[in-house]
């Protein structure tokens, strides 16, 4: 969609207010007015034609504030295309791809921008090729499911082009010219401007454009050429998959059109947090608690991990509260590599003993007299520094 944009049709700045908007309609109508070109070449009047037409669709939309608002948005009057709007996106996927076969390079996305491309359609010509739309669903998956992979079945509900007819809606190739326009697939309209009356020519109400009807249609889909079937389709989850990831099926969104390219589907990944895990990336970090004796006086403990194995942790005497240790490799697959994990940290924490009792009390305050004010480096500084 390289077209100028309706404000370039126009000539105005994309800030031009509603007056402005009209009086930039009003010059330039006037000067490609179509009565203007009566005696001239073909060629010239059909330029003009088409110019004047372009001003007019610019001027419908610019002035009409709700579909110039959607315009300003998504670079189209009927709002979002597709999933979530925004052009951009999915660029440059080929077409070949199809079936189920995974090719991470290609599939995995962590971009948070709206879906677009798919379902524009290149072209007002109705016999033109024109891509399918996209079809966005969103899948909650464990905390489990995200680390080690898993496959799921959907079921999705798209538009196909029917078997029978390959999409023409035609019962064995049956069709004819369509005789209200002549095959051309246009029609000539009277049509009524602050100008006065002019002739233009408009899509064929007949044949929507095509310049052939069908005959006999083909009973699979009465017709239609096009069909919505529900189908089931596997997704492969990589292991490693984190929130907000997703994977795009090339091919098997929308039908297209007239020869075009079918949409994608595109599976929007949600991760439901897990009850002691966090996850950064490929790394994991857990949080374990430890008594005051256990930090001071060291202990081994045995640290959960995402395969369900413990891993022995040596801490060493003289812990502090808060001290991370890193088990290398412990963590979660990297999407997209054979064998590369992430790490896995254990964050201690001492935990203060409380509602001790009198005999525990006393044993706490014996302890502490024994204390001398260096094997506490830290409350020694404080203490210096005031
Ligand atoms: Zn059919
Ligand atoms: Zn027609």
């Amino acid at each position: 969609m390289a077209d100028k944009s309706y404000y370039d049709t126009l000539g105005v700045s994309k800030t031009a207010s509603a007056d402005e908007l009209k009086s930039a309609y009003r010059r330039l109508a006037k000067q490609y007015h179509p009565d203007l070109f009566a005696g001239k070449p073909d060629a010239e009047k059909k330029q003009a034609e088409e110019k004047f037409k372009e001003i007019n669709h610019a001027y419908d939309v610019l002035s009409d504030p709700q579909k110039r608002a959607a315009y300003d948005q998504y670079g189209s009057e009927n709002g979002p295309q597709g999933f979530g709007g925004g052009a951009g996106g999915f660029g440059g996927f080929g077409g070949g791809a199809g079936g189920f076969g995974l090719d991470m390079d290609d599939i995995i996305n962590s971009f948070f921008g709206g879906f677009g491309g798919g379902g524009r359609s290149q072209s007002s010509r109705a016999n033109a090729p024109q891509n399918g739309k996209d079809i966005g669903i969103r899948m909650t998956i464990s905390f489990e499911e995200a680390v080690f992979g898993v496959e799921k079945v959907v079921n999705i509900k798209r538009v196909e082009n029917c078997p029978d007819c390959k999409g023409s809606g035609a019962k064995d190739g049956a069709f004819k010219t369509c005789p209200t326009c002549g095959g051309s697939g246009t029609v000539t309209q009277t049509q009524r401007t602050p100008f006065g009356q002019f002739q233009t020519s408009a899509v064929c109400p007949n044949c929507k454009g095509k310049g052939k009807i069908v005959t006999d249609p083909c009973p699979t889909c009465k017709g239609q050429g096009r069909m919505e079937k529900t189908r089931e389709v596997k997704i492969n989850i990589p292991a490693g998959i984190d929130n907000g990831q997703r994977i795009t099926y090339n091919n098997e969104g929308h039908a297209g059109k007239n020869g075009g390219m079918n949409g994608s589907l595109v599976v929007e990944i949600s991760v439901t947090p897990h009850k002691i895990f966090k996850r950064n990336g490929a790394d994991v970090m857990v949080e374990y608690p430890l008594t005051v004796a256990e930090a001071a006086l060291g202990i081994t403990i045995s640290v959960p991990t995402l395969s369900g194995k413990p891993e022995e942790l040596k801490i060493p005497e003289g812990t502090q509260s808060g001290t991370m240790f890193k088990i290398k490799g412990k963590g979660i697959k990297k999407l997209r590599t054979k064998n590369d994990y992430g790490d896995l940290y254990v964050k201690v924490v001492v935990e203060v003993p409380k509602s001790l009792t009198r005999e525990q009390k006393d044993l706490l305050k014996r302890l502490e007299e024994s204390f001398e004010m260096k094997q506490f480096p830290k409350k020694k500084e404080f203490k210096e520094k005031q």
